[in-house]
């Protein structure tokens, strides 16, 4: 991947950051993008630089697709092209249909779906142009499956992996390869928080909170490790996987094979 370049959104933590290092180490050079600590942005790219790629931060909002027109082209400016684009930012409300507030079902569309869609519009052009992209939407187990108070997400997740066909078979002459990964649950700050909360709820150590947690959801029993994921991705962006293109691709300790 050297003398590649990367536009990664929400990547300064979990899942994105994940991916940008797994990137980083073959040698692409990275944007990240996501609402963080300047601190945090400081040390992350601090961290990757230490691969000997060159990095830099945008702190486009994605539900703005000025801010996103800017995002693309600045990467631009600063790498020459942008030849990887990993869709990863989120945004998730837990709500029955008839309580989700209105306004977080449209910021959800805004930026789970209409992002990638205008990050993808923006960028297709100049892979084109060169004969070469590789585009990654993270979606999930839940673009796949359903599971209630989660409208926002199961929804928007289910219409990246529809945007992942569309891009990968218009994709095809040019070398571009469009796919979805699909974790399950994953070890990130998300769902650390959350084991954190129910072990101050229930008083019992770690281990068996997460096991407890994943009974009847991950078969495996464990959560996906962020670095997993990132290996995945780093091994989509390579030359051998050039004709693996329009497919949603589970990572999910058997959550899918289960349901
Ligand atoms: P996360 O919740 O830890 O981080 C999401 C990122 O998106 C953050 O960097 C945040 O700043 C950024 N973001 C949110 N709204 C934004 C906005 N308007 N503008 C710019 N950035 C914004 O995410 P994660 O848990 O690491 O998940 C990463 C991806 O993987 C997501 O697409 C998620 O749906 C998917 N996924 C995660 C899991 C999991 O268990 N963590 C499971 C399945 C799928």
């Amino acid at each position: 991947m050297s003398g590649r370049s990367a536009l990664i959104t929400g990547s300064t933590d979990g899942i994105g950051y994940a991916i940008a290092e797994a990137l980083a180490r073959n040698g692409c050079s990275t944007m990240l993008n996501g609402f963080a600590d300047p601190d945090l942005v400081q040390e992350r790219q601090s961290a990757l630089r230490k691969y000997g790629v060159d990095v830099d931060y945008h702190a486009a909002d994605l539900s703005v697709p000025a801010q996103i027109e800017d995002m693309v082209a600045a990467t631009e400016r600063r790498f020459g092209s942008i030849d990887i684009v990993v869709n990863n930012a989120v945004t998730r409300h837990y709500a029955g249909i008839d309580e989700l507030p209105v306004e977080k079902w449209n910021y959800a569309l805004a930026v789970n779906l209409s992002a990638p869609f205008h990050i993808i519009r923006l960028t297709f052009p100049g892979m084109k142009k060169r004969k070469w992209g590789r585009i990654i939407n993270l979606a999930s187990n839940y673009g796949i499956a359903g599971t209630p108070r989660r409208t926002d997400y199961v929804s928007t997740k289910h219409g990246l992996v529809g945007m992942t066909k569309v891009v990968a078979l218009e994709g095809l002459p040019y070398n571009i390869t469009c796919n979805a990964i699909c974790p399950g649950a994953t070890y990130t700050p998300h769902a650390r928080k959350l084991i954190a909360e129910r072990m101050a709820a229930y008083g019992k150590p770690e281990a068996e909170t997460i096991t407890d947690y994943l009974a009847g959801r991950q078969p495996s029993r464990r959560f996906i490790e962020p670095r997993r994921v990132g290996a995945l991705a780093a091994f989509l962006c390579g030359d051998d996987a050039c004709d693996i293109t329009g497919t949603p691709i589970a990572i999910d300790g058997g959550w899918l094979a289960n349901s």
